[in-house]
């Protein structure tokens, strides 16, 4: 019998376990942290062994397959053990990949992935098909082939830390919509390694296959040349039309995938610039498996944006409050701040994970009319930004920033919360630090 072992006890580490289970190998699962009571009850329903904090080597280094979870550093000894011994690790949606016959999207990139996914997703369910969504939105993908609810199709966002592990994962469609830096600390500072791993999306595609990229990122067009892909290239752009599987034309968004598609921009339902990548790339991709213009048209329009994604939260005196919690890198912030038409009250900050503002400045410049900083440490925001903005504000809670916000905004202006950084110095996540905002907007 073949031995799996599973490290990490999480959502993706059980599925994993279960499917291995199903697929008869024996299985063990170790985590080095404590495992959640949620997590246990589901291995000890399904009779699978496990040990939590501690990873015993003899019983990891027996295995013949190892399953990793994403968040495992690969610079561990436990690790470099596993490797020394040649044992193959890999990631749980290229092992729930191997017994899924139905075609695969696969989502990548620095920013859009979830967004792209879920559009992606009611595309396909506005033509009745039945979708599974997997990756880091929804359940375990392994535990979904497990259940043997195969739908028509799943739609998979994946992230650098996934592709690092993938053998055989071989998406029909892949997209990739940015590469900008992110992460970094995970990729020993190199952002040529970090983008190298976002390529791997396309390593097993065969000529049946499509990679949807965006052309106007100078890193992808690069990493692009060198990747050697197989896959039919299906570019989009803001900038260019010859070529494109979907470009901009005036006010016009175009698909041109077998025929054409011509959709007013306005009638999307995801604003701002960075959604056009989106939009495109899941029109074109619902293009491809040959769903009706209609569908497409009527589906990138009654989209319901999810929370914490430049999501209009409510207006006060004639100002609007803007959540934009998941906005945890300064590329991200840099499509808030693009898309604002009003004069922003912007709420900034929190753990920096290295970031350089300065692409920042022409934005904050034209746009921002005074700054809030909502972090612990808000050094490098006033580094950055007190040669240019005047009113720069620190504040420790939320409560307090978006008081503060609202004591200067007046009437026709927006507050944006658009931190640019990781929220774990004064929130849990930045879901809390998104509710928390709006809770605060909502009470004034
Ligand atoms: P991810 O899953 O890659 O983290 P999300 O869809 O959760 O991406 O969005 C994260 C942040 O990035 C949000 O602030 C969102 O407004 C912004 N964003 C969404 N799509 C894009 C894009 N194509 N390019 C840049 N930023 C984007």
């Amino acid at each position: 019998m073949q031995k799996l072992v599973v490290l990490g006890a999480g959502e993706s580490g059980c599925g994993a376990a279960i499917l291995g289970k199903k697929k008869g190998f024996e299985i063990f699962v170790s985590d080095k942290g404590t495992i959640s009571k949620k997590s246990k009850d589901v291995l000890l329903h399904n009779n699978i062994p496990f040990e939590e904090e501690k990873h015993t080597e003899q019983q990891i280094l027996s295995a013949n397959l190892v399953i990793k979870s994403p968040g495992i550093p690969d610079t561990i000894p436990l690790i470099q053990a596993i490797e020394q011994k040649g044992i193959p690790i890999i990631d749980e949606l290229d092992f729930a990949s191997r017994y899924y016959q139905k075609p695969i999207i696969a989502i990548t990139g620095s920013n859009g992935k979830t967004t792209t996914t879920l559009l992606n997703s009611h595309v396909f369910n506005k033509a009745d098909k039945q979708v599974i969504i997997a990756g880091n939105v929804g359940q375990s993908f392994a535990k979904q082939v497990a259940s043997e609810i195969d739908g028509d199709l799943a739609v998979i966002e994946i992230s650098s830390f996934q592709l690092d592990r993938i053998e055989t994962f071989k998406p029909h469609i892949a997209i990739l919509l940015n590469i900008t830096p992110d992460h970094l600390d995970r990729y020993n500072d190199d952002f040529e390694l970090y983008a190298a791993s976002k390529m791997r999306i396309t390593k097993n595609q065969t000529k049946e296959d499509f990679l949807i990229y965006n052309i106007d990122d100078p890193t992808i067009c690069r990493h692009l040349e060198s990747t050697k892909t197989k896959a039919q290239l299906i570019p989009i752009s803001l900038e260019k039309r010859d070529g494109m599987g979907a470009w901009i034309d005036n006010k016009d968004l175009i698909i041109n995938i077998k025929t054409g598609i011509t959709m007013s921009i306005q009638k999307l339902a995801l604003q701002g610039k960075h959604n056009l990548y989106n939009s495109m790339a899941a029109g074109v991709a619902g293009r491809i498996l040959e769903l009706r213009k209609e569908i497409i048209r009527e589906s990138l329009n009654d989209f319901q944006n999810i929370e914490h994604r430049l999501e209009t939260v409510t207006q006060v005196c004639g100002v609007s409050y803007i959540n934009d919690s998941k906005a945890t890198n300064v590329n991200s912030t840099w499509y808030a701040l693009e898309s604002m038409e009003e004069k922003t009250i912007w709420i900034v900050g929190g753990v920096d994970k290295g970031n350089n503002y300065d692409s920042l400045i022409p934005l904050v410049k034209d746009k921002v009319k005074a700054i809030v900083c909502l972090g612990i440490d808000n050094s490098k925001i006033h580094a950055a930004f007190g040669g240019i903005i005047e009113k720069i504000y620190d504040t420790e809670s939320m409560y307090d920033a978006v008081r503060t916000a609202y004591s200067i905004a007046q009437k026709g202006d927006a507050v944006l919360l658009s931190p640019a950084c990781a929220s774990f110095d004064l929130f849990d996540n930045y879901e809390d630090r998104g509710r928390q905002f709006k809770v605060a907007a909502r009470g004034l």
